[in-house]
C-alpha cells in the first residue's frame, strides 16, 4: 500500500574509514528528486563515521543510522555504544538483532527486544532483523522461526513510525545465495500476518524489508515480491553505484 513507503537501507559492517566520505557524497548526490519521491534512503556506517557523515550531509533527505545499540543509555559498558549516542551523533535509525550480532555476541530475542526498546526511548527507528539458519531451513522450520523472532524480539508498541523488520535468511547473507521469490513471498507473509496478530491495524503499516545478496542485478525482481517493502543491503551498499541501482529498482 501507499502508507507503505519502500525504504532501501544500507548495513556498512565493519567497513569504512573517513576516506568513504566521497562514496557517502555519492550516494547522497544520487537519491535525487526522482528518487526522493518514491523512497526512503539510509545508510548505516560504522559508528567511527557517524557523526562526520551526520555533518557531510546535513539537511539532505539521506537518512543515517547505526548498526547495534546497547539497552542502556549510559554506564559501565566499556566499549558500547547507546542509543541515545547514536541519536546525538546524527542517526536517525539503528539495526538490531542482526545475524551477526545474534551469532558473534549471543544476542538472543530478549536482548534484541531491550535494544529496540532503547532504540524507541531514544526517538531512533528500530530496524529489527530476523531470519533463519541454513539448518532451520532445511528442516522446514524457516517460518515457525521467524514468527517466533518476531513475537519475542519486537516490543509492544510497535507501530510503522518506530519499527521496520527486515527479514535476512542467514544463509543468503553474503554468499550470493537468495530464497525463491515464491520463499520470500511466504516468510514475508508470515511475518506481515504475526505484525496483524500483535498490532492489530497498526502493523500493516509496518515495513518489512529483505535483505540477504540483494544486488542490482536481481533487486527489481525481489522488491516486486509481494509484502517486500524495500531491502537492507550489505555488500552492495559500500559501493553508491551499486546501491543507488538497487534503490531505482524499487
Ligand atoms: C546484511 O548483512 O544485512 C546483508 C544483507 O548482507 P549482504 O547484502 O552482503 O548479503
Amino acid at each position: 500500500p501507499a502508507s507503505r513507503r519502500p525504504l532501501i537501507a544500507g548495513n556498512w559492517k565493519m567497513n569504512g574509514l573517513k576516506a568513504s566520505a566521497g562514496e557517502l557524497a555519492a550516494i547522497a548526490e544520487g537519491y535525487d528528486a526522482a528518487l526522493r519521491a518514491r523512497i526512503d534512503l539510509l545508510v548505516c556506517p560504522p559508528a567511527t563515521l557517524l557523526a562526520g557523515f551526520s555533518a557531510q550531509v546535513a539537511g539532505a533527505a539521506l537518512m543515517l543510522g547505526g548498526q547495534d545499540c546497547h539497552p542502556m543509555a549510559s554506564g559501565a559498558h566499556t566499549g558500547d555504544i547507546s542509543a541515545e549516542m547514536l541519536k546525538d551523533a546524527g542517526a536517525g535509525a539503528v539495526i538490531v538483532g542482526h545475524s551477526e550480532r545474534r551469532a558473534d555476541h549471543g544476542e538472543g530475542d530478549a536482548v534484541v527486544m531491550a535494544k529496540a526498546k532503547a532504540a524507541w526511548r531514544a526517538g531512533l527507528l528500530a530496524i529489527v532483523c530476523v531470519g533463519e539458519s541454513l539448518q532451520e531451513r532445511e528442516a522446514g522450520e524457516a517460518a515457525p522461526v521467524v514468527t517466533r523472532q518476531v513475537r519475542q524480539s519486537i516490543p509492544e508498541g510497535a507501530a510503522a513510525a518506530n519499527l521496520v523488520v527486515a527479514y535476512e535468511p542467514i544463509w543468503a547473507i553474503g554468499t550470493g545465495r537468495t530464497p525463491t521469490v515464491a520463499d520470500v513471498a511466504q516468510i514475508h507473509g508470515t511475518i506481515r500476518r504475526v505484525l496483524g496478530e500483535r498490532f492489530g491495524a497498526e502493523g500493516a503499516g509496518i515495513r518489512i524489508l529483505y535483505g540477504g545478496s540483494v544486488k542490482p542485478d536481481n533487486a527489481a525482481t525481489l522488491l516486486a515480491t509481494a509484502d517486500v517493502d524495500g531491502a537492507l543491503v550489505g555488500g552492495a551498499s559500500l559501493k553508491a553505484a551499486d546501491f543507488l541501482a538497487i534503490a531505482r529498482a524499487v
